[in-house]
């Protein structure tokens, strides 16, 4: 069975419908409110343990009653929460998601224990990490910690995959980028990751893509919502890219559709399967993930499977576009 080792945030989601958003100073009542298991850490962790990969989870939850739920639902979807430390006196992450009926959201996250995720918690889990597959990160813990977990995996480059969703973005240092074999990002992601304004004008994602592996990253998956993905890779020509269209699907919920991405694309790796081929797989799945409500709703495999049939042909050889 594959390995996976995920470094990243967990968080409760409070989840409320609302008519519309309220003004400053006003006060609104919802129409309903839901508390859900997320963080993009979990979530991804939850995903690719779902898609059948052995998972292990570094971070950190508070010791309140959030930090009990969030940690029993890990691992009830099998992750391996030994690395997820309880953090004395400081409340669990937190995001507080409202959901207006025009469709336009808005979220406010509170790190909480989320920020205490750092050096010496990575070292404990050097052994785990180093046996592993594939390492995924996200940017929603300390950068210094996931800076570390690089380091770990050093030498050992070839052996563990390093994949970072480079979510919240940030602009990172050209050294950062060399230490990451694949990068995923969406197209805002992208843009700043580039130092382009994050709301500019849209920019042809291949465009996107090949600036990133520019920059350094030696592999670069840029997801495109509906458009599917694209994805480039460094050559001694110049950064190949090519495009994985996405099924057509009925979205009901695309929230954590990019966590599923990253997830799927990871257990693809760890099963040693090229990046084209992975790539596809994570559409299919992002995809599949929108069919359901939730950051960590449910994906059917068949459901995966007949998406993937869908898309089968599609695929040109990098460098075609
Ligand atoms: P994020 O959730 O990070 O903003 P995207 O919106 O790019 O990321 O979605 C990630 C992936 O999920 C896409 O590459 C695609 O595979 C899938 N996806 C998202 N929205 C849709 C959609 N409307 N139809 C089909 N697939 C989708």
């Amino acid at each position: 069975m594959s390995r996976i080792t995920v470094l990243g945030s967990v968080n409760q989601d409070y989840v409320l419908t609302v008519a519309r958003h309220p003004l400053p100073g006003e006060t609104l009542l919802a129409n309903g409110l839901q508390l859900l298991p997320g963080g993009k850490g979990a979530n991804q962790a939850v995903a690719a343990a779902r898609l059948g990969s052995k998972v292990a989870m570094i971070g950190c939850v508070g010791d309140d009653p959030a930090g009990d739920a969030l940690l029993r639902q890990l691992q009830s979807a099998g992750v391996d929460t030994g690395f997820v430390m309880r953090i004395a006196g400081v409340p669990s992450g937190a995001a507080f998601v409202t959901l207006a009926s025009d469709g336009e959201n808005s979220i406010i996250v509170a790190a909480g224990a989320n920020s205490y995720c750092d050096v010496a918690q990575v070292d404990r889990a050097a052994d785990t990490i180093r046996a592993s597959q594939v390492l995924v990160a996200q940017l929603e813990v300390p950068l210094s910690a996931v800076e570390h977990a690089l380091e770990v995996v050093g030498g050992r480059r070839g052996h563990t995959i390093v994949v970072v969703n480079a979510s919240p973005p940030q602009v990172l240092t050209a050294s950062f980028l060399a230490r990451v074999d694949v990068l995923v990002v969406n197209e805002h992601e992208a843009r700043v990751l580039r130092g382009l304004p994050a709301d500019g004008l849209a920019s042809d994602p291949a465009a996107l893509a090949r600036g990133l592996v520019d920059l350094g990253a030696q592999s670069v998956v840029v997801t495109c919502g509906a458009d599917g993905a694209v994805f480039g890779r460094r050559r001694p020509e110049g950064a190949g890219v090519a495009h994985v269209p996405a099924p057509r699907v009925r979205p009901v919920d695309t929230t954590g559709a990019g966590d599923a991405f990253a997830a799927a694309l990871a257990v693809s790796l760890a099963e040693g399967r090229e990046l084209d081929h992975a790539v596809r797989f994570a559409v299919a799945v992002g995809a599949a993930k929108t069919t359901a409500v939730g950051a960590q709703g449910p994906i059917s495999m068949e459901h995966v499977q007949s998406l993937l049939e869908s898309i089968a042909d599609h695929v040109p050889p990098p460098g075609e576009r």
